[in-house]
């Protein structure tokens, strides 16, 4: 699905049309915030007339520049819309329907639960980030990968991959990340904003799932959740129950590792796999979608039963090491 033909026809697009909104999913992650402003960033350089819509953000990514530049909603019709990192139309962020009313619509992920809703789309399956697909279509358009574009691709890469630890970090992720050491981006400094300093709220929030963690299936599921009550309790803000999922992830034996977030709409679910269990295909089952090692899905159902259904789902998922 990955062609070079596909790659061929949205460069041409891209360079031969003006007026763009670029747009990424809902509750925006580092790659999503990272792609936007570095495909923003490039468009700008290229001269275009260039909007960026996000979704509310965490705090975390406050350094990546021109983030003060992304709107809320869009403030005009657009002749291309152009969307990151996002898997599904019902994911994406976009409060004034713009996409739908573009002639032309792109999409560029690497969501392998992508279900190609755009008029063209360019989706690397295997590809760590999108911010490291992205680099590919940024290459094809001549755009010079200053410096503050790379800090904004490499939040994404070093965010999407677990700081370089996934298995689909390959030599070119690495290639690139020494290109951007050479322009100046400080990677050392993005690891450690992104993933070792947590807020005050992240780390009670973090503190309260980590009490309530509970394996089962003989320790080859570990499940947590937080409350909107906790949420409040501890002040929390937008992103900070990020990494909460990882704590039941890193201990010995489990192979998934389930986490629910109370919000609005029911139970926010994040899903990771430390093995071949494809938690994309258990969070389809429930309307989500992702990555096989990282998934996500929202359940309209009370704690008790949200949790029962995942357990049930996951043990039935499991992969089986005989
Ligand atoms: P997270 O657990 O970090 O929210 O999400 C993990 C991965 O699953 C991300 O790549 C995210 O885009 C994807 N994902 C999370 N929730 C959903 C969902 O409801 N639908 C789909 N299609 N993908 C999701
Ligand atoms: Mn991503």
């Amino acid at each position: 699905m990955n062609s070079e033909i596909e790659l061929d026809k949205i460069i041409e697009i891209i360079s031969n049309t003006d007026k763009i909104g670029i747009f990424a999913h809902v509750d925006p992650d580092g790659d999503a915030v990272g792609s936007i402003l570095a495909l923003y960033m490039s468009l700008k350089q290229l001269k275009k007339d260039v909007e960026v819509i996000c979704d509310e953000y965490s705090d975390v990514f406050k350094f990546i520049p021109y983030i003060e530049e992304t709107k809320k909603e869009s403030t005009k019709k657009y002749n291309l819309c152009i969307a990151l990192d996002c898997a599904d139309k019902k994911r994406l962020y976009d409060p004034k329907n713009a996409f739908d009313k573009a002639p032309i619509t792109i999409s560029i992920d690497h969501h392998a639960s992508n279900t190609f809703f755009a008029m063209n789309n360019y989706i690397e399956e295997n590809s760590p980030a999108v911010c490291k697909t992205l680099v590919k279509v940024l290459k094809r358009l001549n755009v010079n990968i200053t410096k503050e574009i790379g800090e904004a691709l490499m939040t994404g890469i070093i965010t999407d991959s677990g700081g370089f630890r996934y298995d689909t970090v390959d030599d070119e992720t690495f290639e690139f990340a020494a290109q951007m050491l050479d322009v100046g981006v400080n990677i050392s400094k993005i690891y450690q904003t992104t993933f070792d300093i947590q807020t005050k709220a992240q780390f009670k929030l973090t503190s309260i799932a980590t009490s309530r963690l509970e394996f089962v299936n003989n320790g080859k599921i570990a499940i947590t959740y937080i409350t909107k009550e906790d949420m409040k309790k501890t002040e929390a803000k937008t992103g900070d129950h990020e990494g909460i999922v990882n704590v039941g992830r890193k201990v010995e034996g489990v192979s998934v590792s389930i986490f629910l977030r109370e919000d609005e709409e029911g139970y926010r679910v994040s899903l990771r796999s430390n093995d071949e269990t494809d938690v994309a295909e258990i969070a389809k089952t429930f309307d989500g979608g992702g990555h096989s090692k990282a998934a996500g899905c929202t359940i309209n159902e009370p704690l008790e039963i949200a949790i029962k259904k995942l357990i049930k789902e996951t043990v039935k998922n499991l992969w089986m090491d005989y």
